[in-house]
């Protein structure tokens, strides 16, 4: 999978570089968390916000300089949205995994209109026009930065902002989260579940650890809290998935309920061919 930032490289002009964060399919999860900022006065003091759609229902302006873009593309009503903003705005952040990996959303793409018939029924020609397969954003413009996560981190929400302020190119992290995960000294779940079997003489239930092809950048934040990686940062960009696949065989696991499990963030990836940002 190929990295496919745009970074324009040069510094956003205005002194308050006029902000908008848009929001297409999905639960509102990551504006939410914009929201949780607790310096986002700090934040507001560097951009105007001239938008923001879950905050009001202003209209949104003809002119701004930063896109914040949430969610999938799930209809022709997004790409015309997006192509738009794409034309005006001089930089995009794609915040989420809805919009940088088609996310959840992206989980009714295999048989959609199957899916369409059985919420709407007979109406759904008519609820459902203008329906396309859920993609990332990047599927339809470019994107030239992004914020990875379900939901996205505050905390990295606001570096990769300072960065785009700043005109820095944002560094694609490509390599998977075990790496990050061994710094933090976290006891690997496989691991665990080895000495496990020893000790129990049988085979203990395992939960998948995702983090083996998962794009690094949380700080292996649920593996140092107990919990295996479910994936929500997308696929790596130097992830091996046929090695992860051996490896998960070889535990003695289903390799079918690995790539299961990776289709909830990573499904447009892995069954439409999809590349990740
Ligand atoms: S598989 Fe999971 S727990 Fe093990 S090293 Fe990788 S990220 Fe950490
Ligand atoms: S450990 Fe995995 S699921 Fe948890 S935040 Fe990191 S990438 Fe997401």
């Amino acid at each position: 999978m190929s990295a496919a930032i745009h970074n324009h490289g040069s510094s956003l002009k205005p002194a308050y570089p006029r902000a908008i964060v848009l929001s297409l399919a999905s639960d509102f999860g990551c504006q939410l968390q914009l929201s949780n900022i607790a310096d986002l006065l700090d934040v507001l003091g560097t951009i105007k916000l001239e938008y923001w759609q879950l905050m009001s229902s202003a209209v949104l302006p003809a002119d701004y300089d930063i896109a914040i873009i949430e969610g999938a593309v799930t209809t022709q009503d997004h790409i015309e949205l997006l192509q738009q903003v794409r034309t005006v705005a001089q930089t995009i952040i794609a915040i989420g995994s809805c919009a940088i990996t088609g996310g959840v959303p992206a989980l009714a793409a295999q048989d959609l209109g199957k899916h369409v018939q059985a919420v709407y029924s007979d109406d759904a020609d008519r609820v459902a026009a203008g329906r396309v397969r859920p993609a990332p954003i990047s599927n339809y413009v470019a994107v030239d930065y992004l914020v990875a996560g379900c939901p996205i981190d505050p905390r990295e929400f606001v570096t990769v902002l300072q960065g785009a302020l700043l005109g820095v190119r944002q560094r694609q992290q490509r390599e998977p989260l075990c790496a990050q995960c061994k710094t933090m000294e976290a006891p690997c779940f496989y691991s665990i579940r080895a000495a496990q079997d020893i000790a129990d003489g049988m085979a203990t239930p395992q939960a998948l650890c995702l983090g083996l092809v998962t794009r690094t950048g949380c700080g292996a934040l649920c593996i140092t809290r107990g919990r295996p990686c479910t994936g929500c940062r997308g696929i790596a960009a130097d992830a091996n998935l046929s090695s992860a696949r051996t490896f998960i065989a070889n535990e003695g696991l289903d390799v079918d309920d690995f790539d299961d499990a990776l289709r909830i963030y990573s499904s447009h990836a892995l069954d439409d061919g999809g590349e990740e940002q």
